[in-house]
């Protein structure tokens, strides 16, 4: 994005706030934030990983002292060490005042009822969902995630307007309130979906099933969470609350700046964080800037869809596959869901690229003959042999977390 004397100012001074913390003191050792003139500067300040940020566990991070810190959150720690990211009352409140943007973005009003599935606790999701929409004066219906029959039940009874979920979640209740009859009985018009890689698919599935306007929030624990961005009813991409945070996108492997309209890794500065300010944070997540002004009128930037992450990508027999090619070919071939599970094996010497599929189609004949084009697609879009295996709908796992469908296993 453009940096502005304004701007540059404004991440001198985030700088200033991190380095009073243990951690930014030795992560930036050396450098001194007045140094940091020009955007040449601030391009040569190393960047922050989420490593880094295990590193600093259980309270490294933290910029401020003690009694000024009000909640902490964490990120999942399934792969190790979890991240502890404190907040200061006014990082809170910063929160709320974004997530209530993300609302207002998005047309929900102080007459809507806003039903939240994402969980609440430790994980950011359920609570930034909630003090946004009390901050914007809308009914909320803390729900947290799990129990189906409770979820619609309510949904039901109170007469929900606006659906929060993950993707997955939100298919697996639009599946079941199909199945149940329920479409007459259910008031949804809008649902605000954390944003993850999903398919175009599987947005009209969900969008279609439950008929509601979808609209895509960003965010991830390190950073406040869910809500320091969000798609417009244009649907172009995500507009990013550029006066609370500092944004680049990298080519992942130069580390160098993507030049402009370039897919690449969103790395984020934080503007005014007290509890953990972060500098140059790598989210991992690829996108793109989208240029221009947005049809809607809002003056923030957009940043486009997410098309997967960089740590996503796999490398099969010296091809790079990324995730959101798999989506966009699998979207392209009628008879094929959008849930799909890849498992990948090396047995005697070989990568074997196993590829579940969900089918509306019954006959055995006529899934073999999905299989074979589907085979057929992968050899010469992707270039790879992958052997497709057709199985019924609703046979993959469905969950309520951000969910993963490239397994490897090679390794
Ligand atoms: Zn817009």
């Amino acid at each position: 994005m453009n940096m502005t004397e304004e701007t540059l100012a404004g991440l001198r001074k985030s700088i200033a706030g991190a380095m009073k913390g243990g951690f930014y003191r030795g992560h930036f050792k050396g450098i001194r934030p007045e140094d940091i003139q020009s955007r040449a500067d601030f391009e040569k300040l190393p960047f922050t990983q989420k490593e880094d940020l295990r590193e600093a566990y259980p309270l490294g991070l933290a910029a401020v002292n003690e009694e000024k810190i009000v909640r902490i959150h964490s990120s999942s720690g399934t792969t190790g060490t979890p991240v502890i990211v404190p907040y200061t009352r006014r990082d809170v409140e910063d929160w709320a005042v974004m997530f209530r943007r993300c609302y207002e973005t998005a047309g929900v009003t102080r007459a809507d009822r806003v039903h939240i599935t994402p969980g609440y606790g430790l994980w950011t999701a359920g609570i930034g969902f909630q003090l946004g929409a009390e901050l914007l004066g809308a009914m909320t219906i803390p729900m947290g995630p799990g129990n189906t029959d409770k979820q619609l039940r309510m949904m039901e009874d109170l007469q929900s307007t606006v659906l929060c979920a993950t993707s997955s979640y939100a298919l697996l209740l639009a599946e079941e309130i199909e199945r149940r009859g329920l479409r007459d009985k259910i008031c949804l018009k809008k649902s605000l979906i954390g944003s993850e890689r999903w398919g175009e698919k599987m947005r009209k599935r969900i969008a279609n099933e439950l008929g509601v306007e979808l609209y895509d929030i960003y965010g991830l624990t390190e950073i406040y969470g869910p809500g320091i961005g969000i798609s417009c009813k244009y649907e172009c991409g995500m507009h990013m609350w550029t006066d609370y945070l500092y944004y680049e996108i990298i080519n992942p492997r130069t580390e160098k700046q993507a030049k402009p309209g370039e897919t690449g890794e969103l790395v984020i500065t934080t503007l005014r964080k007290e509890g953990a300010p972060l500098i140059r944070y790598r989210t991992h997540d690829l996108t793109r800037e989208l240029p221009g002004a947005c049809k809607c009128g809002l003056d923030y930037p957009r940043i486009d869809t997410l098309i997967g992450r960089s740590d996503d990508m796999v490398k099969v027999r010296g091809t790079l596959i990324y995730p959101s090619r798999i989506d966009e070919l699998l979207a392209a071939i009628p008879g094929v869901s959008s849930e799909y599970q890849i498992q990948i094996d090396h047995l005697n010497g070989k990568d074997i690229v196993n590829l579940f599929f969900e089918t509306v189609l019954k006959g055995r004949d006529e899934m073999k003959n999905l299989e074979k084009t589907v085979e057929d697609a992968f050899k010469h879009t992707i270039g790879i042999t992958v052997k497709p295996i057709a199985v019924a709908m609703g046979e993959l796992p469905r969950s309520e977390k951000k969910s993963t469908r490239i397994f490897d296993n090679r390794y």
